[in-house]
């Protein structure tokens, strides 16, 4: 474990936001880990774990101890009709897809590209190109950090849904997670029902191809974080029941909506924001995103303050044209830990 006191956060969150912690520790194993939660509880500090900072949005300065995840490790093991891999939960998570498409293992490549780390995965299960995580992982793996005591859940028990899991809820404060086990079926079976994919043929597609592709659209798309701040999709896709989206639909015929549930129907939030004509839109230094209208951008100096009274702007807007109210993907942290985001650009 190593340590170090009034520490810049600006190079470990993705938004590229400046702000200091009082003390940041780096935690390559579990018992690092808990040692570093449990002195940092002893002092009574405020903690904030952290993977790679591509899903939050620091208001202010953080007044506590920041612990970096770097817990490493890939193991594979293999049944006769699948890979089980035990993932450190401070791997890569892009990095382990090309790990393992080296060694022709199959199933991640809809998902390359998404920054992060392999332990924050499951938390919003992330998801792209027509997979989320839900649909890879085996178990997850987590400790209470008060108590020590190790969770082993297997995913039919992590409560996965669209961007949530049980994680941000029962398990959210208190707990870490440590690792994940994935299961990814030998027989490889491409998943080619989203976007620029559906140009590929089952027949001869190969994962090599979708992963170029996955990673070519994606860099096309969103701003590359390391030169331009952001946090990916700053809000979620709203669900609203089927008449709101029906009415929605007889005035736009063009807006991209998606079978939810029976009664709830998901909208494409860019879409909307795009229908408010905010593309380019500046508070300060913050932005919105001239080529995909769901990203904010730090154009070079933004605060917290600045994406989170850009964020209410665009939220209002919207709610004004649509009577939609959009919720953050992207978690927001003050000083002493994780903030209501709703409440924050309400
Ligand atoms: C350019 C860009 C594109 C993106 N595209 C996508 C996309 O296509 N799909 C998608 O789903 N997401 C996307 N994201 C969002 C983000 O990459 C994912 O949510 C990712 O899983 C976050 O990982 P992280 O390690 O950076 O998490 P962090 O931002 O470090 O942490 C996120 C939250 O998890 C908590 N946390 C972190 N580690 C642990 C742990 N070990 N145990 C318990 N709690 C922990 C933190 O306290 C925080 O509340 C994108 C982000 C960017 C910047």
């Amino acid at each position: 474990m190593s340590a170090c006191q009034f520490i810049q956060l600006k190079a470990f969150n993705t938004f590229g936001i400046s702000v200091c912690a009082d003390h940041i520790s780096t935690v390559a194993s579990v018992e690092s880990l808990l040692s570093a939660w449990q002195e940092a509880e002893e002092k009574e500090h405020p903690i904030l774990l952290l993977g790679g900072g591509s899903n939050i949005l620091f208001t202010e300065n953080f007044k506590g101890t920041v612990i970096l995840n770097r817990i490493l490790g890939v193991d594979i093991q293999e049944s006769d009709t699948a890979w089980h891999i035990h993932v450190g939960a401070g791997e890569n998570w892009h990095q382990l897809i090309v790990h393992l498409l080296h060694q022709q293992i199959y199933g991640l490549e809809n998902l390359a590209l998404i920054p992060g780390n392999v332990g924050s995965a499951p938390i919003q299960n992330i998801g792209a190109y027509g997979i989320e995580f839900k649909h890879v992982c085996e178990y997850v793996d987590l400790i209470e950090l008060k108590t020590g005591k190790l969770i082993h859940l297997m995913a039919n028990e992590c409560q996965f849904a669209y961007r949530d899991s049980i994680f941000k809820h029962q398990y959210k404060d208190g707990y870490a997670i440590t690792a994940v086990g994935l299961q990814l079926n030998k027989v490889w079976k491409p998943i080619l029902t989203y976007g620029g994919l559906t140009q590929f043929s089952c027949e001869d597609v190969t994962p090599e191809r979708i992963f170029n592709a996955v990673c070519e659209m994606r860099q096309s798309k969103l701003p590359d974080p390391v030169i331009t701040g952001n946090a990916g999709s700053f809000f979620k896709n709203p669900i609203v029941p089927i008449e709101l989206a029906q009415k929605i639909k007889f005035d736009y015929p063009e807006c991209p909506q998606y079978h939810h549930n029976e009664h709830n129907v998901k909208i494409a939030a860019g879409w909307l924001i795009d229908q408010c004509h905010l593309k380019g839109y500046c508070i300060g230094d913050a932005a919105i995103h001239m080529k995909q209208a769901l990203v904010l951008i730090n154009k070079g100096n933004a605060t917290g303050q600045d994406i989170t009274a850009l964020a209410t702007y665009v939220r209002k807007k919207v709610a004004e044209k649509f009577n939609i109210f959009l919720e953050p993907e992207v978690r927001f942290i003050g000083s002493e830990g994780e903030i209501d985001a709703v409440e924050c650009i309400s």
